[in-house]
């Protein structure tokens, strides 16, 4: 169940952050077969941190890969700017949101549209939970542009299906390619799939192998591609919870250090450990049984409690305790009980106060 691209341990974390080649990275990160860090799942759920992987690296700021880093911490600068905000369009895009479908076709869940590029994408997605940064930009675009759903509706899918899903770096990307945060849709052609994909993803001859014209004037028209009519594979169960069923049981007195699925890391010394389910953090956003078994292995490790709760049982068994701290992350933060002291999350960047309406303008500010 688990992938082995990515044991959940902080010595697999470590290992994969010895091994990135910064100049193959510059060279090639475009490339579905590029020397892409792969560091995702384990930035997600805290097992790295931003600021502790470029101390390791030690590259110059303008480094390709800085950049890359710097488009994570912009995106959770605006999602703690604008908080619930991010879940709608922030600006129009090249339709009204009307003109999108609510929901996402059964051709496109099943990876059977027909078109290579979109089903190699899915199947890929259902199989790793993860997706190279191109594979992501066609899917989407394919999604919104040429099939006409609305952007919500792919990028909650997405999200459910991947091992690294942010809420932030996910739903401002798919705004991105949108054109609802940025000035122009994210349009690709099957030229650009055969430079950067290998021979299966290859799509020359299929429903999106247009000029770039027709592929502007299909952006901004109603009009959608048609559905495909394969059999495909099935989607991955979600759900919302873990299978474990826990109780709480109150420790008087402790220093206790919540865990929580995005707080995978090390805990401070001294401190007594708690694996947190907060039931509340889940109830939006379902994930796949490979994420659940994932972070399920991960917190078996840290600690022998683990409790699955409601804010008011979490309440229930914080009471007596001595300390209570975890680390703040805006996928829990708005749920977690007063008297929770939330340490701010590690950044390399420094936030700017007021918010950016742009990546340039973030980047022109911290990189000062
Ligand atoms: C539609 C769409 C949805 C996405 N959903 C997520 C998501 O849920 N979670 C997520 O972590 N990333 C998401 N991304 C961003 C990016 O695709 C992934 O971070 C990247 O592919 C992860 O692989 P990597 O670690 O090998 O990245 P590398 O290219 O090796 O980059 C190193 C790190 O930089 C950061 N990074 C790189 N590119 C981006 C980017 N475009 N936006 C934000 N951060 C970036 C990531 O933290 C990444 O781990 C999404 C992108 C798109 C287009």
């Amino acid at each position: 169940m688990i992938d082995t691209a990515w044991p959940p341990t902080r010595a697999a974390a470590l290992q994969r952050l010895a091994a990135v080649d910064a100049a193959a990275y510059a060279r090639s990160r475009n490339h579905l077969e590029g020397a892409v860090t792969g560091l995702s799942p384990y930035l997600t759920h805290g097992l790295l941190s931003v600021p502790e992987c470029l101390e390791a690296l030690r590259l110059p700021p303008q480094h390709k890969l800085v950049y890359e880093f710097g488009w994570r911490e912009y995106f959770r600068h605006v999602w703690v700017h604008r908080g619930e905000g991010i879940l709608h369009s922030l600006h129009p895009g090249p339709l009204s949101d009307a003109a999108y479908a609510a929901e996402l076709p059964q051709d496109i869940r099943r990876g059977a549209t027909g078109v290579p590029v979109v089903d190699e994408a899915v199947r890929t997605l259902y199989a790793r939970g993860w997706l190279h940064n191109h594979a992501r930009l066609w899917l989407a675009s394919y999604v919104v542009h040429a099939r006409k759903v609305h952007w919500r509706a792919g990028a909650d899918w997405m999200l459910a299906h991947l091992l690294d899903g942010d809420l932030g770096s996910n739903h401002l990307s798919w705004q991105w390619v949108a054109g609802t945060a940025s000035h122009k849709p994210y349009l690709f052609d099957a030229a650009n799939v055969a430079r950067f994909a290998p021979p299966p993803w290859h799509s020359e001859g299929s429903a999106i192998d247009l000029e770039r014209g027709a592929l502007e004037a299909l952006a901004r028209e109603p009009r959608s591609l048609a559905a495909g009519r394969g059999v495909g594979v099935e989607e991955p169960a979600l759900t919302n919870l873990p299978q474990e069923a826990s109780t709480a049981e109150p420790l008087p007195g402790a220093d206790l250090w919540l865990a929580h699925p995005w707080a995978l890391g090390e805990a401070p010394a001294g401190t007594t450990v708690v694996a947190l389910v907060l039931k509340e953090a889940h109830g939006q956003q379902p994930w796949s049984r490979q994420r659940w078994a994932w972070v399920q292995s991960r917190m078996a490790a840290l600690s022998p409690r683990r409790w699955v709760v409601d804010r008011a049982g979490l309440v229930a068994a914080l009471r007596g305790a001595a300390r209570v701290r975890t680390l703040a992350n805006p996928h829990i933060s708005p749920w977690l009980p007063e008297g929770v002291q939330a340490l701010p999350e590690p950044r390399h960047f420094p936030d700017p106060e007021c918010c950016c309406s742009s990546f340039s303008k973030w980047w022109s500010r911290v990189s000062r």
